[in-house]
């Protein structure tokens, strides 16, 4: 295994304030998922930490918001080329720590760097708008201002993503950022960190503070210089966080949980959307918000679906992620791996029959890996558990159904709200059923991911607030109206 990515690392465990390594008073280990050895130390931050971080993000915050927007584009420009130069190191370092495939993971990357381009492109744009007056040779403008310090609270499934779907915005409107990454990924933001000073993004415009959220990402969240708090994880965490941001009258954004509904119309294209539906399920080891949760297929399509999804799910490749021809690697953590194993025993006992299910392998070195089989399973009882909480694994559930309204009241019969899918070659159905499903996105006839430009928002309990695009850019910024009176 390649270890070149510890020359991104810090030598020991520490944290990135102000532009340098701070080390913490104790460290845990970082654990590679396929094979569950150590790969590195890791700063365990208290209090203390967050507010030595949120202390040098609020120093450097007026300097920072008075540097001209475009001007600040430019950095985002050069943190993304520094990127792009350690993409390889950055992937492996990904797989390594994650468990994603190579290919997934170089994919990722590509992504942090478009998310950076994409907020550097409207370096340009404008700041605000010429309101109409009532009263002659009056004007009204309203002004976009930065709020001041983020704190941007990640998950682990899409470390290097998110981080800069989070920077990006923040820095273009003139915010500096505390990032607090997954207890199960620090390594990737680290990185990112050092990238960031590579860029010569201006100290303390970028910290990094590892540690756990009940500790760390609990102080950022109550810390009264934090201005916004944009977090990404489970709707349970989502909940505790908007609860103290409720406290201190502070604006969040919660990207939260997903069950995705993936419904197939029998006028569907049957082998794409058998093959959209594994791909959507199994990605990332099924650790996606927008994964394909469950599949609804109707009745009269329902034999050439399934041959066709077996079909599918048999090309899958289980096993080293940083094998060129492996398509899933392990679940993230031991944790994550036991609640889906658990969800499977569950289903089973409710009923589920395992209509297919895929090997793990069984190498000595991935012995210690938290492997999960590929899983297909049919005959579920409506009441299901694996049809309403959310697997998070790579466990698919199928259920058949005959009528649109049927399956519209069974897709909307789930708290989340973030995504879903649809697949019919018929406009009307399309059209229809899409204006009725209870989702922030719906994506017709193809499977995600989403896009930069589009607006990445749960509703129900998948979240509030929401990332991405221009819609995603005004949670950065807070407006002034300004009254000018210039009658003479
Ligand atoms: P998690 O909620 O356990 O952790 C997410 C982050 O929140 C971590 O950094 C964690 O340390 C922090 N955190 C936890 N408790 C906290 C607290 N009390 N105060 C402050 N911070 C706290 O979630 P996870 O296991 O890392 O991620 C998996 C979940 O994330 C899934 O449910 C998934 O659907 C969701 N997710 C959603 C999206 C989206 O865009 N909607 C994207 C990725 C993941």
């Amino acid at each position: 295994m390649s270890t070149d990515f510890k020359k991104l690392l810090p030598e020991n465990a520490a944290h990135f304030i102000n532009n340098s390594w701070v080390s913490s008073k104790s460290s845990d280990p970082v654990t590679n998922p396929a094979t569950g050895e150590t790969i590195a130390q890791v700063a365990m931050g208290s209090k203390a930490d967050a507010d030595k971080a949120v202390a040098a993000a609020k120093k450097a915050q007026k300097k920072w918001a008075a540097v001209p927007q475009p001007q600040r584009a430019e950095y985002l420009y050069e943190f993304a080329r520094q990127i792009e130069k350690n993409k390889k190191t950055l992937a492996t370092l990904l797989t390594t720590e994650q468990g994603k495939p190579l290919a997934e993971s170089e994919g990722e990357v590509d992504t942090a760097i478009l998310m950076l381009r994409f907020y550097a492109g409207l370096g340009w744009k404008r700041t605000g708008h010429v309101l109409a007056s009532n009263h002659p040779h009056h004007q009204a403008i309203t002004k976009e201002s930065p709020l001041g310090v983020v704190a941007a609270i990640i998950p682990w499934n899409f470390p290097l993503a998110i981080f800069a779907r989070k920077t990006a915005p923040a820095l273009l409107a003139g915010n500096t950022i505390v990032v607090k990454p997954s207890e199960n990924t620090p390594l990737c933001s680290l990185a990112l960190a050092t990238l960031s000073h590579a860029a010569g993004i201006p100290n303390g415009v970028i910290n990094v503070i590892c540690g756990e959220g009940s500790k760390v990402g609990d102080a950022l969240v109550k810390h009264p210089d934090v201005e916004l708090v944009t977090m990404t994880g489970s709707t349970r965490a989502g909940k505790i966080i908007a609860k103290n941001a409720a406290e201190k009258v502070i604006p969040v954004s919660l990207e939260l949980g997903g069950k995705a509904p993936f419904i197939v119309l029998a006028d569907a294209d049957i082998e794409k959307a058998a093959q959209d539906a594994i791909d959507a399920r199994m990605a990332n080891c099924g650790q996606v918000c927008i994964c394909n949760e469950r599949t609804y297929i109707q009745r009269e399509a329902y034999e050439p679906f399934m041959r066709a999804l077996k079909k599918a799910a048999e090309k899958i490749i289980v096993g080293d992620p940083l094998a060129k021809k492996t398509t899933m690697g392990p679940k993230v953590s031991a944790a994550e791996k036991e609640h889906v194993e658990e969800l499977l025993a569950q289903t089973k006992k409710e009923g589920g029959n395992i209509f297919w299910q895929g090997k793990i392998p069984d190498a000595k070195k991935f012995k210690g890996g938290n492997w999960v089989a590929p899983t297909i399973v049919t005959d579920l009882p409506a009441h299901a558990t694996i049809l309403k909480e959310e697997a998070f694994g790579p466990i698919l559930p199928v259920v058949v159904f005959d009528t649109i309204d049927e399956v519209i009241r069974l897709a909307n019969d789930c708290e989340y709200g973030l995504s879903s899918y649809l697949y019919t070659r018929d406009l009307l159905s399309a059209m229809q059923i899409s204006d009725a499903l209870e989702y922030g996105e719906v994506y017709i006839n193809r499977y995600g991911p989403e896009e930069i430009n589009g607006f990445h928002a749960g509703w129900k309990l998948s979240g509030i607030g929401g990332d991405d695009g221009e819609h995603g850019y005004q949670l950065y910024v807070k407006q002034k109206t300004v009254y000018l009176n210039y009658q003479s």
